[in-house]
C-alpha cells in the first residue's frame, strides 16, 4: 500500500512542477492527488503550491482527503477542513523516506 502512496507522491511532484512552471501564484490551487492507502482512490485535493510545499517538507508525511486515513500504517498529524495530514509509521515510514523524490534531487 505504501507503493501506491509513493506513486501518487511522484505524480503530485509533477503536478507541482507544472504549477510552478506556469507561474502559479500564492493563492491559486492545483488539483493534487489524494495520497491515501487505497489504490483505487483517484480523488483530488485542491492545494496551493505553498500548502503542498509545507506538506512535502517531511518525507514521511502524506496528504489525504478527510477520512481517507488508515490507522494500521499511519498516524494522524493534523485535520484541516479540506484535507488531513498523515505520517507513515514503522517500515512504511522508512520506505516512504527512502523513496522521497525530494531527497533524490539533492
Ligand atoms: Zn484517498
Amino acid at each position: 500500500m505504501t507503493e501506491n502512496e509513493t506513486l501518487f507522491r511522484e505524480v503530485n511532484e509533477r503536478v507541482d512542477d507544472t504549477a510552478t512552471h506556469f507561474g502559479a501564484n500564492e493563492k491559486s490551487t492545483q488539483e493534487y492527488f489524494c495520497e491515501c492507502a487505497n489504490p483505487d482512490c483517484t480523488f483530488r485535493i485542491p492545494l496551493t503550491h505553498a500548502q503542498y510545499t509545507s506538506i512535502r517538507a517531511d518525507p514521511t508525511q502524506f496528504v489525504v482527503l478527510p477520512l481517507h486515513f488508515t490507522p494500521e500504517v499511519e498516524t494522524l498529524v493534523t485535520k484541516d477542513e479540506d484535507y488531513w495530514l498523515v505520517r507513515k509509521t514503522g517500515e512504511a515510514g522508512d520506505y516512504a523516506e527512502k523513496l522521497d523524490p525530494r531527497s533524490r534531487k539533492h
